[in-house]
């Protein structure tokens, strides 16, 4: 399985428009952040979590050509925001995607895109979707995918474990639950806003605290805002745990 970081920003972006920060004025390509989302090749299977803002962007930059699945985590707008850039993938793969989100997100996913799922056919056309709630363990095609429930400030929202390698953004604690579910992983990928406390996003302490207690082999950091450096963000963090970066490229042991 390959597991590539499309992005690892927050929700503005890395640089953020008009700010004159030393990250978001720096030079080194990994300071710069697209809105966080994955990509995930197995079996032949392309699966994409969340349809971030910048997803046009990304699957061009990352030459992605096929989707054949989106995982959502949550609806707010830098995970779903590219949406409509999926109707690409619909004319070029001549196929509908099929979408999965936990209740909540499915419900406010077709609230804020009812032009999508509206059955009113549309002169602009519209992305063909096929928009599933899951809320255990599924199989698509060959693909076993167990969705995981995490705290987002007080949302229940959805992480993604494949094989030993687990997804978890924009998390604000795990549900002791969820913890069971989360051993004997390769690679975590976890969300790490910035270094002071947040109420929707654990900084980089409390990531840091939960990767020491899931104990996977690898972590790598993402959804990072322009508080943190690339280089002196990896320089403090612990030798199995990395940042992130646009176009990380990472192999899991099926
Ligand atoms: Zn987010
Ligand atoms: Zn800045
Ligand atoms: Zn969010």
């Amino acid at each position: 399985m390959k597991v590539t970081m499309l992005g690892c920003a927050t929700s503005t972006g890395v640089p953020i428009v008009g700010c004159n920060c030393s990250v978001c004025q720096s030079d080194n390509p990994k300071n710069k952040r697209t809105r966080s989302s994955i990509f995930i090749q197995k079996d032949d299977i392309n699966i994409l979590i969340d349809s971030s803002t910048d997803l046009r962007s990304q699957t061009l930059t990352n030459n992605i050509t096929r989707i054949n699945a989106v995982l959502y985590t949550h609806s707010h707008a830098d995970h779903t925001h590219g949406i409509d850039d999926l109707r690409t993938f619909n004319f070029i793969n001549r196929m509908e995607i099929s979408c999965f989100a936990n209740e909540l997100t499915v419900n406010n996913i077709k609230n804020n895109f009812k032009y999508i799922f509206d059955n009113i056919p549309s002169a602009g056309g519209k992305p063909r979707l096929i928009l599933k709630t899951v809320n255990r363990k599924f199989r698509f095609e060959s693909v076993e995918i167990t969705p995981i429930d995490i705290n987002h400030a007080n949302w229940i929202i959805l992480g993604y474990r494949i094989g030993n390698m687990a997804y978890l953004t924009d998390c604000s604690g795990i549900p002791s639950e969820s913890v069971k579910k989360l051993q004997n992983l390769d690679l975590l990928i976890i969300g790490a806003l910035r270094y002071s406390p947040h109420t929707a996003h654990f900084s980089v302490e409390q990531a840091v605290e939960a990767i020491e207690m899931l104990k996977p082999k690898k972590a790598v950091l993402t959804h990072m805002g322009h508080e943190l450096d690339y280089d002196i963000l990896k320089k403090q963090l612990p030798k199995n745990i990395v940042p992130g970066y646009d176009g990380m490229k990472i192999n899991v042991k099926d």
